[in-house]
């Protein structure tokens, strides 16, 4: 079942195939992930990726209560939002990242002033810095408050300093599973039209999937195909990420609608990973792993079933914690560089577009 598909090129899969990948029997496991570390190491040697950079969140108060959220407060008490002396300051305690990645609920009070001066005052902190920020939803939400066009949204604010966007709240890109898991968010198509909007402008996005929710594994491959028929159009995505789903503090766990404590399991991460190497490595050739979700360790061992990237430093990662992560708020290049030695592999450091540092 799963030879005749993977003897076909990636570009001609349907969603069925995808589908058949991801949940083929438990004994061709090791296979599948063996052809997609073939495949990576072929494409990448035996070198992967880290990229050095901090998270800021400027604000937790959210107009959009997504089911999967913890991070979110709906209450005055525990609601913060940071100033852009704020952000300057939080961004000057490490000053030595390459990228800041900066994004912040949907909070309606905020003006596209702020997210203008805030981009402009961190590029006058570090002109060399790469501001990686604000969510499809963030710039649509910001562009429907303004009453502006996203592409205007987006020209402004790139004029400002913005280098590229988080291609998150992408989450799985069927609007009958977004229904379920956030009744408010953009729709599927809305999060394309935004992505692709910034991708014409010069403006590049990661690709992201949250999986492990409510979704079935055809949802799943029907979102990769949409990233990649869109990577085909655009050339803009720098890597795709699937972010397994946390249950702990959610809404969708209050409701009953995943088990408590829901987690993926470790061989359908790996599973995941190995076949999004095999579909889009032609068209996406970074596929990044994910230690927040899981842990440095395990990250580590990803990096042979498909994987080439560990992602970033971060040193304050705020969305993972509270939805019940444990593997820390801060990973260290000693520690990438250590876990990918372990599987035999040299982890270099990368800046946001996959360029290696000298
Ligand atoms: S995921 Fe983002 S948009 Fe959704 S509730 Fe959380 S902060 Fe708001």
């Amino acid at each position: 079942m799963v030879e005749p598909i993977l003897n076909k090129p990636a570009s001609e899969w349907t969603a069925v195939d995808i589908e058949a990948l991801l949940t083929a029997p438990p004994e061709t496991h090791a296979a599948i992930c063996r052809r997609a570390d073939e495949l990576t190491r072929k494409r990448h040697g035996d070198r992967v990726t880290y990229v050095v950079n901090r998270n800021i969140n400027f604000s937790n108060t959210c107009s959009i209560r997504c089911h999967f959220c913890a991070f979110h407060a709906t209450h005055k008490p525990e609601q913060f939002r940071l100033s852009v002396a704020d952000v300057v300051a939080k961004a000057n305690e490490t000053p030595f990242v390459s990228e800041l990645c900066i994004q912040g609920g949907i909070d309606e009070a905020i003006e596209l002033g702020f997210y203008e001066d805030l981009v402009r005052a961190l590029k006058q902190w570090k002109p060399t810095i790469h501001i990686h920020a604000f969510s499809p939803q963030e710039i649509i939400s910001l562009a429907a408050r303004e009453e502006l066009g996203v592409g205007e949204i987006l020209a402004r604010l790139r004029t400002a300093g913005l280098d590229s966007i988080p291609g998150t709240a992408s989450e799985i890109l069927e609007d009958d599973i977004r229904k379920l898991v956030s009744p408010r968010r953009l729709t599927a198509g809305d999060w394309q039209y935004v992505v692709e909007t910034a991708h014409t402008l010069g403006i590049r996005s990661s690709a992201t999937m949250m999986y492990g929710h409510v979704e079935t594994p055809l949802h799943r491959a029907k979102h990769m195909v949409k990233i990649r028929r869109l990577q085909e159009k655009t050339r803009g995505f720098t890597e795709f990420v699937p972010m397994p789903f946390m249950a702990d503090n959610t809404a969708l766990e209050r409701a009953n609608l995943v088990r408590p404590g829901q987690r993926v399991s470790f061989a359908d991460v790996e599973r995941t990973l190995a076949v999004s190497r095999l579909y889009f490595d032609d068209v996406i050739p970074n596929i990044q792993t994910s230690w927040v979700k899981t842990n440095i360790a395990f990250a580590a061992g990803t990096l042979r079933t498909g994987a080439n990237d560990l992602g970033g430093t971060l040193y304050e990662e705020n969305i993972t914690r509270l939805a019940g992560g444990s593997a820390g708020e801060y990973t260290s290049p000693e520690e990438f560089q250590n876990a990918a030695a372990r599987v035999g592999l040299t982890a270099v450091e990368r800046d946001t577009l996959y360029r290696i540092k000298n």
